[in-house]
């Protein structure tokens, strides 16, 4: 029996998304993809860790680029999955002007759309900001919903669809124990992320791995797209 239906979303259109969205197909699950329509090149750029340049110290953090999903690859990676706006892009909507950040989303949601060839209403907020302001003006412009970053254990109880919240991130500790909690209480369970989290990290890899298939062959889980979960 049924007893959680659950949604996950991956932002920024990297080039690690090739490695998960593989993952994803082996074990049928479904996904939402959020990009950025002015971020994706024609050809992909891949990963790489950067060197410090010559006789420069090495930098402590952050040294994966974690690369893009050109476009001569964006069918074949995203194209069984969902995809929603993530902006043009990456606007801040505390920083951009409310009616250039509404042209922003719907331009990558236009972008998408033409090249997907598929209704795309979803919206995740780059930074998981948002204002008062975007948030009316989106919800005019016909968005089904706009995923900020903000955690809840019921993701059914969100006030406005426009500021919808998450479980947890994939990698929160206590992911199986919000699941589980989910079963037994509001029976929906969504979880985001960027897959550059995991860099080139085989032991994340393989972690991630076993966590889809875990939820996959959970006799008691279903798969479903964000957008289902505002329907
Ligand atoms: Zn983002």
């Amino acid at each position: 029996m049924i007893k959680v239906r659950v949604a996950q979303c991956w932002d920024d259109g990297v080039f690690t998304d090739i490695r998960l969205a593989e993952i994803l197909r082996k074990h049928k699950a479904k996904a939402t993809f959020n990009l950025c329509s002015g971020l994706h090149c024609e050809e992909s750029v891949p990963v790489k860790w950067m060197k410090p340049e010559p006789g420069q110290p090495p930098a402590p953090i952050n040294t994966f680029h974690s690369g893009r999903v050109g476009k001569d690859r964006m069918l074949e990676v995203y194209g069984d999955f969902e995809v929603a706006s993530h902006c043009d892009l990456h606007e801040d909507a505390r920083t951009t002007d409310p009616q250039a950040f509404l042209k922003s989303a719907v331009t990558s949601r236009k972008f998408l759309e033409d090249f997907f060839q598929k209704e795309c209403r979803g919206f995740a907020w780059p930074y998981g900001a948002y204002t008062d302001e975007t948030v009316k003006l989106l919800n005019e412009a016909g968005f089904a919903y706009g995923r900020t970053t903000e955690n809840t254990d019921d993701v059914t109880a969100c006030k406005d669809p426009l500021m919808l919240a998450s479980s947890c991130h994939f990698m929160n500790r206590l992911f199986w124990q919000k699941y589980e909690q989910a079963k037994k209480t509001t029976g929906v369970f969504y979880f985001w992320g960027h897959s550059y989290e995991m860099a080139d990290f085989d032991p994340y890899w393989n972690n991630f791995n076993d966590m889809i298939a875990y939820i996959s062959n959970d006799p008691e889980a279903e798969w479903v797209n964000v957008v289902d979960l505002v329907k």
